[in-house]
C-alpha cells in the first residue's frame, strides 16, 4: 500500500506537544515500511520523523482538544495548519499515486470531509471522547464504513458510546524494542512520564512521592505550570525533579534506571505509550484502573493495577514492586506490543478498509 499519514495539527512532530501520537506515527511509519508499504507524512512545518519523507505544511497550530470544554465548538484558526494539511492530502490523493490516508489528527475536519478525498480515509483516534463535536464526527465515520475507525484500547472506544465502540477496530500500540535497553538493577526512584497537566495527574504523582519518600523523576513537556505549582504547594516535602522532555534515546536510558513508572491519570487514558516504553526497559508499571494502561499491565506480573484516584494504594504498590520480575516486563512487550505486531494489526485494518 502507498499510505499518506495526516499528522496532528497541535504541534510539529518531534516537539512533544502531540504526546503519544508522535511515537505512534514513528513506530507505524517504520513498521509499515518494513512490511513493504510506502509512507509519506503530511505534517506541520519543522516536523521530524526519523528519516521519513515529510511534506511540511505551514499554518497556525490548533489548540489541543484536551484543554477545551467538551461542549465548545472545535476551533479552526485562520490559516489553520489542519485545513492546509488537509488540502495537501486531498491534492496528493488526486495524483493517483496513493491508496489510503491514515489520519492521526484528533479533529472533526478529516472525519466529516473524508468524502472530498479521492482515496479512502482511515482514522486512528489517539484520545478518548473529549468533545461532543468530535464524538459526532467519529460516530459518522464509524457508520460510513465498518473499518473507517481504529482505536488503541477497549476502554478508549467505550468512551465514544456503545454504537461507536462496536464498530471500531482495536489495534493497541507498539514500540521498537531495540530502541529500549533493559536495566536489571534500578535505583529507588519512581518515574512519571507525561505532559505536566491536570489530566495526567501530576498532583497525585507528587502525593505518591511524598508518601513513599522516594524521589520522583518527571519526564515531559511543562504544559501547565500552574498545575505543577499547585502540586508542589500541596506536597512541599515531596522530592520531585522535573527532568524535562527528552528524546526517546535519552528518555529510555533514564527511565530504565527507575524502580517503577506510576500512572495516576485523571482522564481515560486512550492507551499510554509510556507504559509499554517503561515495560520495554524492564520497569514495572503501577497504574490506576482507568483506561488503556489497565489493559496493558498484568496485575502482579508486570506491575500493579490499583483503584483509580487511590494514591494510598499506589504508594502501597510501590512497596511491593521488588516482587515484579523485570525481565518478564520486557518479555511481555515483546509478546504483545512489538512494533512488528502493531504494524501487522494496522496493516490488517487498512486492508479491510480498502476491501
Ligand atoms: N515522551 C518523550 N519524552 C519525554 C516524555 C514523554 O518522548 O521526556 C513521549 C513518550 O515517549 C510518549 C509520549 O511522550 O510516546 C506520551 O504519550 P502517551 O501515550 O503516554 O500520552 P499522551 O501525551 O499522548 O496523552
Amino acid at each position: 500500500m502507498r499510505i499518506i499519514f495526516l499528522s496532528t495539527p497541535v504541534g510539529p512532530l518531534g516537539s512533544g506537544v502531540g504526546g503519544g501520537v508522535e511515537l505512534t506515527m514513528r513506530t507505524l511509519a517504520d513498521g509499515l515500511m518494513r512490511r513493504g508499504h510506502e509512507v509519506v507524512v503530511v505534517a506541520p512545518r519543522d516536523s521530524r520523523l526519523g528519516t521519513h519523507r515529510i511534506v511540511e505544511v505551514a499554518g497556525v497550530l490548533h489548540v489541543p482538544s484536551q484543554t477545551l470544554d467538551r461542549t465548545a465548538p472545535l476551533v479552526v484558526p485562520t490559516d489553520s495548519v489542519l485545513v492546509n494539511m488537509w488540502n495537501t492530502v486531498v491534492e496528493l490523493a488526486r495524483s493517483g499515486q496513493h491508496d489510503v490516508v491514515l489520519n492521526f489528527a484528533y479533529d472533526a475536519l478529516p472525519f466529516v470531509n473524508a468524502s472530498e478525498c479521492a482515496i479512502p480515509v482511515a482514522h486512528l483516534v489517539s484520545m478518548g471522547s473529549l468533545s461532543d463535536e468530535m464524538d459526532r464526527a467519529v460516530a459518522l465515520a464509524a457508520r460510513s464504513h465498518a473499518h473507517a475507525v481504529a482505536m488503541h484500547s477497549r476502554a478508549q472506544a467505550a468512551t465514544f458510546g456503545p454504537t461507536a465502540a462496536e464498530r471500531v477496530t482495536i489495534v493497541a500500540s507498539g514500540v521498537e524494542l531495540s530502541n529500549y535497553e533493559f536495566v536489571a538493577a534500578p535505583t529507588d526512584a519512581l518515574a512519571f512520564v507525561a505532559r505536566i497537566s491536570p489530566e495526567k495527574g501530576i498532583r497525585d504523582a507528587f502525593a505518591v512521592a511524598a508518601r513513599t519518600r522516594r524521589r520522583l523523576r518527571v519526564f515531559g513537556v511543562m504544559e501547565d505550570r500552574k498545575e505543577w505549582d499547585a502540586a508542589r504547594a500541596q506536597n512541599p516535602h515531596a522530592d520531585v525533579e522535573h527532568v524535562g522532555f527528552l528524546p526517546t534515546r535519552e528518555l529510555q536510558a533514564q527511565l530504565g534506571t527507575c524502580a517503577a513508572l506510576i500512572m495516576v491519570h485523571r482522564w481515560v487514558e486512550a492507551f499510554g505509550n509510556v507504559a509499554i516504553e517503561a515495560l520495554a526497559c524492564g520497569v514495572p508499571v503501577i497504574t490506576y484502573d482507568r483506561g488503556g494502561p489497565a489493559e496493558i499491565v498484568r496485575d502482579g506480573a508486570t506491575g500493579f493495577v490499583v483503584p483509580a484516584d487511590d494514591v494510598v494504594a499506589v504508594a502501597a504498590a510501590v512497596e511491593r514492586v521488588d516482587a515484579i520480575d523485570r525481565l518478564r516486563c520486557r518479555a511481555d512487550v515483546r509478546e504483545r506490543f512489538s512494533a512488528e505486531s502493531f504494524a501487522a494489526r494496522v496493516e490488517e485494518w487498512l486492508v479491510a478498509r480498502l476491501a
